[in-house]
C-alpha cells in the first residue's frame, strides 16, 4: 500500500505504479489467470483462485484503500455490485435509514430486492436532524449517505450524521462517487464504509463499469471480504488495470473539472434564461458552507433550470460540445435530463418535491476549454429566448 505520508497527488501515481522485481516493468501486469499453482502439498501461496484474490486486483484495492484512508479496499463489477455487497452485511430483520435523495439504482435495490429478504428501510431528509433521530428503530444498523446528491446537489454533513448513527449503534455508509477521495474523505469524517461507482470519476473515461468499497475497521473489512468472495461480483482483471490507469490522472482531472464547473456555474447564475443553479461550490449556494467544511471543492457536476421541458429539448439539440447521455464523471462533458433519464421512474409529483423540475438539466463538466463550454451554451440560449 502506498505510504500514507504522501499527498494524494503522489499517491495516485505511486499506488498504481508497481515496478516488477523480476522484469522491471513499471506497471502491474494484467494477471489473466483464474488459478495459481501451489508450491507444494503443504505450502500454499498468497493467491489460489482469482475470485478470492488476484495480483492486479490487489494493486487496485490497495490503491483505493490508501486514497480513502481506509485499511482494506474491494473491487466489484459495477457500483451496484459494490452497494449490494455492502448492504448484504445486514441480515433479515435489520433496518436501514437512507437519504431520500439516493441514487436510483440504490433506491430500486432497497425497495424491490432487499425488502424480499426482510431488510426494512426508511428514507429521510438527512439534513433534518429531528427527522433523522425519529427514524431510528431498535433494529437500525446502517445510515446510508450520498453527498452531494444527484441531481440537485444537496449536501449532507457526513460528520454530524455519522455521529448520530454511532449514538444509535448504527454504522454510516457513504456513497462518495460524486466527490472521489481527492475531494472528500468520508472515513476521516467518521464514516465506517465508503462506496464508489468506479464507472464515473475514478475510471474517468466513460469506458468501463466498476465498483469499490473501502473499510477501516478490521471486522467490517472481514465481513465485506467474505461477501465479495461468497457472492462473486468481482471486477475483471483487464478492467482493474483500466481503473488503475484512470486513477493515475484522478487528482488533476478533479482539480481541473471542479475549476471548470465553478466557472460555468458562476456564469450560469448570470444568464437570464437560467432560473436556478445547483452547485455546492458556489458561495451563494445554501449548501456551500457544509460542502466547504468537508470537501475540497464543489466537484464537477452541477444542475440548472431553464424553465421548461421544451427549453431543455431545444438546448439538447443546439449544444455542440457536451454529449447527451446518462452517466457522468468523464473527460468529456455530459448533459442529461433527469426527468426522462435517471429519475424517469418517479411520478412528476415525487420528482417535484425533490427539486427535479421539468426544466432541470444536469451538466457533468469535462476537461474541455471552459470558454468554449460557455460560448456553446450561450449560442444555444440565444436561440431559445
Ligand atoms: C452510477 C452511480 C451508481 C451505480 O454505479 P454503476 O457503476 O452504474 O453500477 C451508484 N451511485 C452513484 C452516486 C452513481 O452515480
Amino acid at each position: 500500500m502506498a505510504s500514507n505520508q504522501f499527498s494524494d497527488w503522489t499517491k495516485v501515481i505511486k499506488s498504481t505504479t508497481k515496478p516488477d522485481k523480476e522484469t522491471g516493468a513499471i506497471n502491474p501486469p494484467i494477471q489473466l489467470s483464474s488459478t495459481f499453482e501451489q508450491r507444494d502439498f503443504d505450502h500454499f501461496g498468497k493467491w489460489d483462485y482469482s475470485r478470492s484474490g488476484n495480483p492486479t486486483r490487489d494493486v487496485l484495492e490497495d490503491s483505493i484503500a490508501s486514497l480513502e484512508h481506509g485499511t482494506r479496499g474491494f473491487a466489484f463489477a459495477t457500483g451496484m455490485a459494490a452497494i449490494s455487497t455492502a448492504l448484504l452485511t445486514l441480515t433479515q430483520g435489520d433496518h436501514i435509514i437512507l437519504t431520500k435523495n439516493v441514487y436510483g439504482g440504490t433506491f430500486r435495490l432497497v425497495t424491490q430486492v432487499l425488502v424480499k429478504y426482510g431488510i426494512e428501510y426508511t428514507f429521510v431528509d438527512l439534513g433534518d436532524e429531528d427527522a433523522l433521530r425519529n427514524a431510528f428503530q431498535k433494529n437500525t444498523k446502517v445510515v446510508y449517505i450520498e453527498t452531494p446528491s444527484n441531481p440537485t446537489l444537496q449536501v449532507t454533513n457526513i460528520a454530524d450524521v455519522a455521529k448520530i448513527a454511532h449514538e444509535h449503534d448504527a454504522l454510516a455508509f457513504v456513497d462518495n462517487t460524486f466527490m472521489t477521495p481527492i475531494l472528500q474523505k468520508p472515513l476521516d469524517l467518521g464514516a465506517d464504509l465508503v462506496l464508489h461507482s468506479g464507472t464515473k470519476f475514478l475510471a474517468g473515461h466513460s469506458d468501463i463499469l466498476a465498483g469499490l468499497i473501502v473499510t477501516k475497521d478490521p471486522s467490517l473489512g472481514d465481513q465485506v471480504y467474505f461477501l465479495q468472495n461468497a457472492m462473486g461480483a468481482t471486477l475483471g482483471v483487464s478492467d482493474c488495470w483500466l481503473l488503475l490507469r484512470g486513477i493515475k490522472t484522478l487528482a488533476v482531472r478533479m482539480e481541473k473539472e471542479s475549476a471548470n464547473a465553478l466557472e460555468l456555474a458562476t456564469w450560469l447564475e448570470q444568464q437570464p434564461l437560467v432560473t436556478k443553479v445547483n452547485y455546492p461550490g458556489l458561495p451563494s449556494s445554501p449548501e456551500h458552507q457544509v460542502q466547504a467544511s468537508q470537501a475540497a471543492s464543489g466537484g464537477a457536476v452541477l444542475s440548472f433550470d431553464i424553465g421548461s421541458e421544451d427549453n431543455v429539448r431545444k438546448l439538447v439539440e443546439l449544444v455542440k460540445i457536451p454529449v447527451f447521455s446518462v452517466s457522468l464523471g468523464a473527460v468529456e462533458s455530459i448533459i442529461s435530463y433527469p426527468p426522462k433519464m435517471s429519475h424517469a421512474e418517479m411520478s412528476p409529483a415525487e420528482r417535484h418535491v425533490r427539486g427535479i423540475t421539468d426544466g432541470l438539466l444536469r451538466y457533468s463538466v469535462g476537461l474541455e476549454s471552459v470558454e468554449d463550454l460557455k460560448a456553446d451554451l450561450k449560442q444555444a440560449f440565444d436561440q431559445i429566448k
